[in-house]
């Protein structure tokens, strides 16, 4: 799967890099100073690196932990994000991590040690709160477990840490490591969905629903919170008879005292980031069907984006408490 790995010197003994590099024994191996001068080169193209990524192996030096957006809160005051990876072994056309990046290649930040005293130092200055901190906004939070052992090494923080919550968001099955351990009431694995017709058009490379399902329900018979994100909702004439058939699926299996949160939002993209997905994929539908620029961003008009937030949550509601629905009404 990995075939050549670039190293920074500076982390070429950390025992992280060691372990991983151990995994690999036929990869390629490049040393380089630091990550930026492979990853942000100006002459990549995305579309062709995703099909052959390297794994970059560097060191995060400042901004490990930043605060996240308040339309992401799923019931905390005080968020935050951090990324111990960027980029993604799958491949949805919405993702936008494609315009956002120049490269494909996936890098991770070995020093989860730091990211941790982050997140320690945070806790300790917001005494006596609650602190949620989200894992997925430039990753897939559990796809490269199996390689990162990030859920290893970061879960017992959350252990001995009960005022923090720790989202870990998902379209993957790798939750080997979790079903091994106790489940925590503090970390809750966040899967998404697009209803299956959709994701057959536009996750490519991902675990189909029912796949997904399986391992969100095999995580609730262990005993550990589950999330679900509707997020993007993707548009189409028959949108309300698939995501109908989506949430009648869920519903009728999940249990709703193991469901931490409910969240949805409409596809929406920075402008930049969708003008170069546009270039891209010329020819997916996606780009092409009804959409209004507002501000810096690229989304659905707002009656259909209204139209689609107000039918989802009425069914949503219908399954679960106020309390754990968390809307995205972000104007795009
Ligand atoms: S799973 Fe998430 S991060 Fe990965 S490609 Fe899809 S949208 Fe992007």
């Amino acid at each position: 799967m990995i075939s050549t790995i670039y190293i920074e010197e500076e982390i070429a003994n950390h025992p992280r890099t060691l372990a991983i590099l151990k995994r690999f024994p036929d990869a390629t191996k490049i040393s380089c100073q630091r990550y930026g001068e492979v990853f942000n080169s100006k002459s990549q193209n995305f579309r062709l690196q995703k099909k052959q990524a390297a794994l970059i192996l560097a060191r995060k030096h400042k901004g490990l932990v930043l605060p996240s957006p308040k339309e992401y809160a799923i019931g905390a005051e005080l968020n935050y994000y951090f990324s111990h990876m960027l980029n993604c072994l799958y491949d949805c056309r919405y993702c936008f991590l494609q315009g956002k990046f120049q490269s494909a290649h996936y890098v991770l930040f070995v020093n989860y040690e730091d990211f941790i005293e982050e997140m320690q130092l945070l806790l300790n200055q917001h005494d006596e709160e609650a602190v949620h901190f989200f894992s997925g906004y430039d990753c897939d939070s559990l796809a490269l477990d199996p390689v990162t052992d990030f859920t290893s090494e970061f879960l017992p923080f959350l252990e001995s840490n009960p005022r923090a919550l720790l989202e870990l968001r998902t379209k993957s099955t790798q939750i080997r490591s979790l079903l091994k351990r106790e489940p925590i009431k503090n970390c809750v694995i966040a899967f998404s969905f697009t209803p299956d017709k959709i994701a057959r058009t536009l996750e490519h490379k991902v675990p189909d629903i029912n796949k997904r399902l399986q391992a969100l329900l095999d995580l609730q018979e262990a005993g550990w919170q589950i999330g679900l994100r509707f997020d993007p909702l993707i548009y189409t004439k028959d949108y309300a008879k698939e995501y109908s058939e989506l949430f009648n699926e869920i519903f009728s299996k999940i249990n709703p005292e193991l469901t931490h949160s409910i969240s949805l939002g409409g596809f929406r993209l920075p402008k930049d980031y969708f003008r170069k997905l546009e270039k891209l994929y010329p020819d997916e539908k996606l780009f092409a069907s009804p959409q209004a620029e507002e501000k810096n961003n690229i989304g659905y008009p707002a009656e259909i984006r209204h139209e689609m937030l107000d039918f989802c949550e009425n069914i949503i509601t219908q399954h679960i408490p106020a309390e754990k629905f968390f809307p995205c009404h972000e104007t795009i």
